[in-house]
């Protein structure tokens, strides 16, 4: 890849950089100990606008010692991945090479320099994870898994780590790009070194489709991850971006679909990012993300049918023991009574059952009876605690959730497949666009499980919202 034009934080500030551009915004921000944070938390999520929350740091429970980087050179045993921003290349190399490499260098890029490193999606070590989980600091509603991330209702061994940590001195970033899947973005620095920072550039979540567009006009493509925007770039952008500059102790908020860039400043910084999806998140990834992906051939990661069905069980099942009367615990305890926490449930399946819909349309094949199965005898039991088999398309990198074309005679990894499980696999989208094996031979149609299972999930929800009332869906034919 040649090298683009050099990009430092040399002489930026907030407000020196908020001036170069007709619109440029400052992202809004709020204490964390603000009383009226949840409410400011919401707003920004119906908004799409960003957000920082700012002050973490002056918790009582923040672990000042464990972000420290000394506490990193004690316990980050492994080899980490570090990524040389100038030709984009990952290496793998010991914390100690990479703080010994990030010392021998300058704070700011030079035009003849040819590497610099920049650590990311490090995995996070157990210590924080641990922190984030069990300490009140950052609110229940944001962390990973807790109570407004449907990615919970996944099996434990399906579920996808999106905590990660990124180390950086100056001049490194990450180029303009949309997190995956529409998914709600967290990232908290937990350490910066002699004041240092970073600069964040962003857009709201709706102005995805204007920046796709603008990318091309630059002869870019957004989802590829790989254009960084230059100040000039992002002044002549046709939306609004947002800037801050974020210290330690700020939780940036990015909401789905916002595209955004990220440059280190001065000295060290460590910051810990994760994911979040809600059920507005699954519906805009199936309809919005998941097509452009597939044309693009960027990687799915996160499950999303899966999430969508394992979500639409969960909340089902709840529906029913609500139509039954039965006591739902301590999960009506968030709302204020029976008949919020009822309306909030039937409409949540609502909107699952219309996306689940749709996953059945792009999953049903006509003489399906006649299909291979890869689960000769499929039981939830194990589907809800194991999953089910983890396939991707190898043409596009999409998830395959229960059909896809198999080649048994090639194979993208092993020599001499013997099993549909290690012939090449292509989704149903790519199948239908003409995407098929290079060997030219007729690809076999293959179902993971049998189709009539997702049916008869779909019928209980039709069912459990009939039992409170709601008579919106038909059942479809068990064919
Ligand atoms: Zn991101
Ligand atoms: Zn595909
Ligand atoms: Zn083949």
């Amino acid at each position: 890849m040649p090298p683009g034009p050099l990009l430092t934080t040399a002489g930026w500030s907030l407000n020196g950089l908020i001036i170069q551009g007709p619109r440029f915004r400052e992202i809004p921000r709020v204490s964390v100990s603000d009383k009226n944070l949840e409410a400011t938390i919401r707003k920004h999520e119906s908004s799409g606008v960003p957000l920082v929350i700012e002050g973490v740091h002056g918790h009582q429970a923040w672990p000042t010692a464990m972000f420290d980087v000394q506490w990193l050179c004690d316990n980050l045993k492994q080899q980490i991945q570090v990524r040389n921003v100038h030709n984009r290349r990952d290496l793998s190399v010991s914390f100690a090479d990479f703080l010994g490499h990030i010392r021998s260098i300058d704070r700011y890029a030079s035009a003849d320099e040819t590497s610099r490193w920049y650590a990311k999606d490090i995995e996070c070590p157990r210590e924080w994870k641990e922190w984030l989980d069990t300490t009140p600091v950052v609110p229940r509603s944001l962390c990973p898994h807790g109570p407004a991330d449907i990615m919970q209702n996944l099996p434990e061994q399906a579920r996808v780590e999106t905590l990660m940590c990124y180390l950086g001195i100056g001049d490194t970033f990450t180029p303009c790009h949309k997190d995956l899947c529409a998914s709600f973005g967290h990232n908290l620095m937990c350490y910066a070194e002699d004041g240092a920072s970073a600069f964040w550039f962003m857009t709201e979540g709706s102005a995805a489709p204007l920046m796709a567009k603008y990318f091309q006009s630059l002869g870019q493509e957004l989802d590829l991850e790989s254009h960084t925007m230059s100040i000039e770039e992002f002044a002549a952008a046709p939306c609004d971006v947002y800037i801050t500059e974020q210290k330690a102790g700020d939780l940036v908020l990015v909401p789905p679909r916002s595209c955004h860039q990220v440059v280190n400043h001065g000295g060290l910084t460590v910051k810990m990012s994760w994911s979040r999806m809600t059920i507005r998140s699954t519906q805009i990834a199936l309809h919005h993300e998941l097509p452009i992906y597939r044309r693009v051939c960027r990687v799915e990661t996160y499950r999303i049918k899966s999430t969508i069905h394992h979500t639409l069980r969960r909340n089902t099942g709840l529906l029913e023991d609500l139509g039954k009367g039965k006591d739902t615990g301590s999960l009506c305890v968030s709302y204020f009574d029976h008949d919020i926490f009822r309306e909030q449930l039937a409409n949540d399946v609502q909107k699952l059952l219309e996306q689940f819909r749709v996953v059945i349309l792009e999953e049903c094949y006509p003489d399906a009876e006649i299909l291979d199965h890869v689960i000769q005898d499929f039981n939830h039991n194990v589907y809800d605690t194991e999953g089910y088999p983890g396939f991707t398309c190898d043409f596009c990198g999409s998830d395959i959730f229960v059909s896809f074309f198999c080649c048994k005679h090639c194979s993208p990894t092993t020599e001499d497949p013997s099993s549909l499980s290690d012939g090449l696999h292509i989704c149903p989208g790519c199948y239908a666009e003409g995407r098929s094996c290079g060997c030219g031979g007729l690809m076999e149609p293959v179902q993971c499980w049998p189709l009539q299972i997702l049916y008869g999930d779909y019928n209980r929800a039709v069912r459990a919202l009939k039992g409170v009332g709601l008579e919106i869906f038909d059942e479809v034919e068990d064919r």
